[in-house]
């Protein structure tokens, strides 16, 4: 569904992403871990154009989206984010955090919004804290809200960075759940992850990161138990 051919990002004279080749397939659930400052975040931020790549190409569904007649806007609906710290309007409640982006960006009424997103409230257990303040709610409400905000707009995949880096630790479970259930439904997802657990029971694949590249990627039983590499052994020696 996404494919990055040869993608190069620099910050000035720092190239912080080398020639990455890299695919995500419909359905499938990639999870990608490495060291801090290896790139992953920069990886999610180019693929969704917060970041724009300096070379290399896109191609969603077939067309290289980074043309300059190809509609980023367009493309950029058909991502969901979710970030490590969040990201949502502290001072709205949670049913209008969900609805918003689906009113101004998808030109949806507010009343089918509302629907829809109450639909994916269910769907993260939180359709009974609709009126609350998102600032009222612990970290792993936040963050079921911050997926059920993505799910909302019906996103053909969803990017998630560290969902769970920020909350405390019993509320790191409940988050990691809903994000198994959702794998298991089938819905395409491209998981930064320091959780080796969920990278190796719930992925299809998983990509190693490393200064800028990709070191290896596989499955997760030949990652975890059998890996090639040098560094991705270093790697999980040090984190497991
Ligand atoms: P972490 O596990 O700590 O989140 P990461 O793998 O996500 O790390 P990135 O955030 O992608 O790593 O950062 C990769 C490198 O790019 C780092 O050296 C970082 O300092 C640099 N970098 C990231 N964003 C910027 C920016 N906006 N300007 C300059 N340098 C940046
Ligand atoms: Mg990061």
């Amino acid at each position: 569904i996404i494919d990055i051919q040869h993608l190069s990002k620099d910050f000035g004279s720092h190239r912080v992403l080398r020639d990455i080749d890299f695919s995500v397939n419909k359905g499938e659930v990639v999870s990608i871990i490495g060291s801090s400052g290896s790139g992953k975040s920069t990886l999610l931020r180019c693929i969704n154009l917060l970041e724009k790549p300096t070379s290399g190409q896109i191609i969603y569904n077939g067309e290289n989206i980074l043309d300059d007649k190809h509609d980023i806007y367009a493309y950029r609906t058909k991502l969901g984010m979710v970030f490590q710290q969040f990201n949502l309007f502290n001072n709205h409640d949670v049913l209008s955090n969900c609805t918003v982006g689906q009113v101004k960006v998808l030109g949806r009424s507010e009343e089918e919004a509302k629907a829809v997103a109450m639909k994916y409230l269910k769907v993260v257990g939180m359709d009974q804290y609709i009126h609350a303040k998102a600032k009222q709610l612990s970290g792993g409400q936040k963050q079921r809200v911050a997926i059920a905000r993505a799910l909302a707009m019906e996103p053909d995949v969803m990017l998630f960075d560290e969902p769970t880096s920020a909350l405390d630790p019993e509320m790191v479970g409940e988050v990691l759940k809903i994000m198994k259930d959702l794998a298991e439904s089938g819905l395409t997802m491209l998981v930064v992850t320091h959780e080796m657990d969920f990278a190796r029971e719930v992925s299809d694949r998983v990509v190693f990161m490393d200064q800028g590249v990709i070191a290896e990627e596989g499955e997760p039983g030949k990652i975890f138990n059998n890996p090639e590499e040098e560094r991705t052994k270093e790697f999980l020696k040090r984190i497991l």
